[in-house]
């Protein structure tokens, strides 16, 4: 996988508001907010996409979601309710090719997504 701005926040080699981390995950407030509450969640391990996940990551991805649920439960809006979000390639919008979960709450949601 090619180098992209998330590895970069991994390795602090360009700034973000991380709000949390573990040895596998990255946590950090997205730049441009969709909600109140806008953070992604990331792999250290270089994913590029949904697509490129394999049998060994059935873990990897569990403990994205459960680290972004644990945010939502920690900062008080899981009982009113979130979304998680994973774009996958071009047709669902996504920009940045490093596997990333959308964590996205504080507000209410509309549906269905454009
Ligand atoms: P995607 O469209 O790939 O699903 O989502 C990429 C997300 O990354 C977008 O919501 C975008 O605002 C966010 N983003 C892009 N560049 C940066 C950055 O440099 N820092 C942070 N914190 N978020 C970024």
């Amino acid at each position: 996988m090619s180098d992209t701005l998330f590895s970069k926040i991994i390795r602090r080699e360009i700034p973000a508001d991380i709000v949390y981390e573990d040895e596998d995950v990255l946590a950090f407030r997205d730049i441009n907010p969709q909600a109140p509450q806008h953070v992604l969640f990331i792999p250290r391990k270089p994913v590029a996409t949904l697509n490129d996940l394999g049998e060994d990551d059935a873990l990897l991805i569990g403990r994205l979601v459960l680290a972004a649920t644990a945010y939502a439960k920690a900062q008080g809006f899981a009982e009113n309710g979130y979304r998680c979000v994973i774009n996958c390639n071009g047709d669902g919008g996504q920009s940045v090719y490093h596997l990333h979960l959308h964590l996205l709450g504080g507000r209410r949601l509309a549906w269905p997504p454009g």
